[in-house]
């Protein structure tokens, strides 16, 4: 299979390619040439496979003869080793919930994976890979613990000093071995410039293979397709109009969601649910595209001024508006409705969710008001541990950690201050 560029001045490449590069040479994302239908017997049968049956099928198109059928079966095997309940919360209401990885993430998944491709792509090339990655928090637990112990890949993980929670900062900065923490004294955004900087770094880039691994890298974003097409397997049974509300901050996840409908997973509509970041929301309402700079929210995962991922959604539906808006609808909703629905759900289900999944819980209600025949499932893509403050503050109640965190939160903190570009380059470099 191969992959071209949306900006469509670059060389179409391997998945190999595709995921070592991370984003074309004309900045541009990359595609894949075709999607191939999944037979009908399959989405027939779906209930008789297992987790990894439906994720090898899903995917091997994608990958095709970059990974060979074993050792791709492998990689699944010990990517997805971990649950994916399905919660039932109110008639035609259920929780998907993404939380049980390692780092209490859903981009575990993602990050697993492409961690996976790139040792097993470079015990082929033998030329080691440095993973550099920014963080607001969230994403580098999940990338930094994905490519923990892979042979050839060294990850330097920049993070916000004082910016990031305890349970979040313990989480990077107490793993060793190949990954190492950088304490940036100043924001994210300066974080996220040096990041940049570095992959423009001549000098850098010659002595080194730099990739990255955001959620742009098509190794990160095409194994988010499981999630839907797990839930699928569950709901079936239900022989009603599945529909999926889908917390969304770069829309990557959600963009999987319809690949996986691409695949021909039955599914009538998704809903994407955002904070009041709400570019999106408006574009559907407007047909204008107008990123903007983000504002800070309680689902701060999800503070995006301009969504990488959209334009990929766009270009599933050859850019046409009303094709778009027949199987998409967006909405926005403010902290304070989200913590409302926090405690909506804490105090008439006993359920607690994470300001993410509120948000998406938002969503879908807003949906079914309109079409009440559904079968919604929405995601919860944090577990409510890593929103500690909000959480406990909004419930009133204090939750309990899980022996994972009560684990890393006994570990010593380990990272290299650093204030200045010059300083991460001399890092790079050994000096
Ligand atoms: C990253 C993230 C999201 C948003 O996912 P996108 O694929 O960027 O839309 C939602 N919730 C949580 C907890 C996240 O970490």
């Amino acid at each position: 299979m191969n992959f071209y560029s949306l900006n469509q001045q670059a060389p179409n490449v391997s998945f190999k390619e595709a995921v070592i590069k991370g984003i074309a040479p004309d900045r541009g994302l990359y595609f894949p040439e075709t999607i191939t239908v999944l037979p009908n017997d399959f989405f027939n049968r779906i209930e008789e496979c297992s987790n990894q049956e439906i994720a090898f099928l899903a995917i091997q198109q994608f990958v095709g003869k970059d990974i060979p059928e074993e050792a791709l079966k492998e990689i699944l095997a010990d990517v997805l080793d971990f649950d994916f309940p399905l919660v039932e919360i109110e008639d035609d209401v259920a929780a998907l919930e993404l939380f049980h990885g390692p780092t209490l993430a859903f981009k575990d998944v993602g990050a697993r994976f492409m961690a996976r491709c790139l040792g097993y792509f470079s015990t082929k090339t033998t030329k080691d890979v440095t993973v550099l990655v920014a963080t607001s928090g969230d994403t580098g637990g999940a990338v930094a613990n994905g490519f923990l112990g892979v042979d050839g890949v060294k990850v330097v993980i920049l993070y916000p000093s004082g910016k990031v929670s305890d349970i979040q900062e313990k989480q990077l900065t107490t793993l060793g071995r190949n990954i190492t923490a950088l304490e940036v004294e100043g924001t994210f955004d300066d974080c996220q410039n040096m990041v940049k900087t570095a992959f423009l770094d001549k000098e850098l880039v010659q002595n080194m293979q730099l990739t990255s691994a955001n959620s742009i890298n098509v190794a990160r974003w095409l194994p988010q397709m499981f999630y839907f097409l797990f839930a699928y397997k569950e709901m079936k049974s239900k022989a009603k109009d599945i529909v999926f509300s889908v917390p969304s901050g770069n829309f990557g996840n959600i963009c999987a969601g319809i690949m996986a409908q691409r695949l021909g997973m039955p599914c009538t509509h998704f809903i994407a649910s955002t904070n009041v970041n709400d570019v999106v929301p408006r574009y559907m309402d407007t047909g204008t595209y107008a990123p903007k700079a983000s504002i800070a929210t309680i689902s701060n995962a999800m503070d995006v001024g301009d969504p990488s991922n959209f334009i990929r959604i766009r270009h599933l539906y050859k850019d046409s508006f009303e094709e778009l808006s027949n199987n998409l609808t967006s909405y926005s909703f403010t902290d304070k409705e989200t913590r409302e629905a926090m405690l909506k759900l804490y105090n008439d289900y006993t359920y607690v969710a994470d300001p993410h999944g509120a948000v998406g819980y938002l969503g879908l209600k807003k949906y079914q008001q309109t079409h009440p025949d559904t079968y919604g499932i929405f995601l919860e893509t944090a577990h409510p541990v890593k929103f500690l403050d909000v959480v406990e503050d909004t419930i009133r109640e204090n939750i309990d950690l899980p022996d994972s965190i009560v684990k890393v939160m006994d570990k010593k903190k380990k990272s290299i201050k650093i204030s200045e570009y010059t300083e991460l380059k001399d890092y790079l470099l050994d000096k």
